[in-house]
């Protein structure tokens, strides 16, 4: 059978105003209506945000029973992170890089506030004792499974000392975003010291894999549960984390 062949996508007239209007660090999406969604976002390198990712957050949060529709469409974006290819991988579809414009009165909805309130539902839980002992204790009476459940995946960031710091549990069923490695990160809010272990109950998918990279490249990933899925395999972290047994 024949490949079907897609001409490249082309940034339309309507494209190259909007990259006028928002200028710099602003991603943003066109909404059935004809309006258009974004958010500005001036990101520190390591750390886990991005126009893009505040972009994905803050649909999400903001339209929760459409935001799967909506994240089909292609996201505009005027500054692209390190792990921004693989977040739009993991919850959305596709995004482009325009040049920015000079910046003007941006129009449509905003959505600084529903990303921030997306960021606030990443909580860090109280870790103590040994670290496996912490990351089991984080997943236990978890119950996962059904609709909207939260599947039992917890992530324990490891001092040089051996000690755990934080510890945060997978909160998908809030908010699709945060797998347990974005909710450690982003609720952490602060650079990871150097000569940091961080212990996951699953493999990291390719958008933690990605953003664990770009915070802590050094950071020593180790996993109990291997993830056989599609967004699993061929993560950023390939070959640098390892199993536990
Ligand atoms: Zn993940």
């Amino acid at each position: 059978m024949a490949r079907r062949h897609h001409a490249p996508w082309v940034a339309g007239p309507e494209d190259l105003r909007l990259a006028e209007v928002f200028g710099p660090h602003t991603a943003w999406l066109p909404l059935p209506d004809g309006s258009v969604a974004h958010v500005r976002h001036e990101r520190l390198a390591r750390t886990p945000r991005s126009p893009v990712l505040d972009l994905v957050q803050g649909v999400t949060r903001r339209w929760p029973d459409r935001a799967h529709a909506l994240l089909r469409g292609r996201i505009r974006t005027t500054a692209l992170a390190p792990f921004d290819a693989d977040v739009v991988k993991v919850l959305a579809r596709r995004v482009t890089l325009l040049a920015p414009g000079a910046g003007g009165s941006p129009e449509g909805v905003d959505l600084a506030s529903d990303a921030a309130a997306a960021r606030a539902l990443a909580r860090l839980e109280p870790v103590a004792g040994e670290p496996m002992e912490a990351l089991r204790a984080l997943t236990a009476g978890v119950v996962g499974g059904a609709p909207g459940m939260d599947r039992p995946v917890g992530a324990v960031l490891v001092g040089p000392d051996g000690r755990p710091l934080a510890g945060a549990r997978n909160r998908a069923g809030e908010h699709p975003s945060l797998h347990a490695e974005v909710a450690l990160l982003q609720a952490w809010g602060a650079p990871v010291p150097a000569g940091c272990t961080l212990l996951v109950s699953l493999q990291c998918c390719r958008m933690c894999a990605a953003l664990l990279l770009d915070a802590a490249p050094d950071l020593d990933v180790a996993y109990l549960q291997p993830d056989p899925g599609k967004f699993a395999r061929g993560t950023a972290l390939a070959g640098r984390e390892r199993r536990i047994r």
